[in-house]
């Protein structure tokens, strides 16, 4: 590794005024299971001169409700998200996706803000440096998208543009589908408009301090449901996490959002739509499930993603 400073921030304040002073050439760490690795490969031409680490900020790892809101601190670890109880009665989508990530020793050192903001895992951006260069691909200044002619097996089939490398954190599926809101040292951003093809929305100096997260109305069915090829650890290949509320027999509301398919959390409002105001019928399901990837383009190896997504929508409408 090359050398870079490593700062322990005592207060959000004092990480704050740290990343500004580096304008852009600091990183926040917190439990450092994806950071470490990205410095260590050294995949991304713009080293961090420094660390502003901000597990030493007291405070920031508690989980609370307030006024129906469920509050959870950044630095909460996601194993304390995946065994909370409180979250499992009220919140169990976010639980269940929590309980998915990796193995409980990455649980135990991932944090809630470092699994929402992830680097991404697409094997062309994170080619190590030392393996004969990395790839300068669009993501990281270059001009091109390599998983395009290249191996795009595990890529998007929704919303690709510049990049087909997907989003990789399970519980920013959950909480997409709950309608949470990113609260960062500066404002709070609703969680619909916090990620963006090549990452997220935050500024040089600003980062996630907390996730609020609404209580689900009386009535609403929630679930995460993950496909992957190893069951022990491993990314989503296609997951889908929904909040699905019936009153009177019919859904009254309704958000489903798909996992590993897009460079972003993917709701579809497509299949929202098809189950508003229906009664649940398989049939509505299967049509929900087409809806979801009608707007999907397979490249040349990850055709398969788009019947997986629609058979996951189809299986979490049904329960
Ligand atoms: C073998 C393996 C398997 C894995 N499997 C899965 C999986 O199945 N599903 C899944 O979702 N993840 C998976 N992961 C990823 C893992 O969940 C992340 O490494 C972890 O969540 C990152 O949390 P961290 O606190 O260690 O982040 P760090 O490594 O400290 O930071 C990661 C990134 O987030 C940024 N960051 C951290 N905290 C904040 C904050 N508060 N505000 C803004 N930016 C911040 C950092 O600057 C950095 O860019 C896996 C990882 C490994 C190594």
């Amino acid at each position: 590794m090359k050398e870079f400073k490593h700062h322990d921030a005592k207060t959000v304040e004092e990480a704050s005024a740290l990343l500004a002073e580096y304008r852009g050439k600091a990183a926040v760490i917190a439990g450092g299971s994806d950071i470490l690795g990205v410095i260590k490969s050294d995949i991304i031409p713009n080293y961090p001169e420094a660390l502003v680490n901000i597990k030493t900020i007291a405070g920031l790892d508690s989980v609370k409700v307030e006024s129906g809101v469920l509050k959870i601190g950044a630095l909460t670890t996601i194993e304390d998200i995946a065994e909370n109880a409180t979250i499992q009665g009220g919140w169990n989508v976010l639980s269940e996706a929590a309980l998915s990530v990796a193995a409980a020793l990455i649980r135990t050192m991932g944090t809630l803000g470092g699994n929402l903001n992830q680097s991404v895992r697409c094997w062309y951006y994170r080619y190590p440096n030392e393996m004969g260069g990395r790839f300068l691909c669009f993501r990281k200044g270059g001009a091109l998208c390599y998983a395009v002619p290249g191996d795009n097996r595990y890529h998007s089939i929704l919303g690709g543009q510049v990049c087909f490398a997907v989003q990789p954190g399970d519980t920013s599926f959950a909480l997409s589908a709950l309608n949470a809101t990113i609260v960062t040292n500066k404002r709070s951003i609703p969680i619909d408009n916090y990620y963006v093809v090549l990452g997220n929305v935050l500024a040089q100096d600003e980062f996630v301090v907390e996730v609020q997260v609404p209580t689900p109305a009386a009535g609403t069915k929630q679930a995460y449901t993950k496909f992957r090829y190893r069951r022990a650890i491993d990314w989503a290949i296609t997951s889908v996490a929904s909040c699905i509320t019936t009153s009177g027999g019919t859904v009254s509301d309704a958000r489903i959002t798909l996992g590993g398919v897009a460079p972003i959390p993917w709701r579809s409002t497509e299949a929202e739509n098809v189950i508003k105001g229906q009664a649940i019928t398989e049939a509505l399901a299967v049509q929900a499930g087409a809806a979801a990837v009608k707007d999907a383009f397979a490249l040349s190896d990850n055709a398969y993603k788009v019947q997986v997504a629609k058979t996951l929508v189809k299986r979490a409408i049904l329960g």
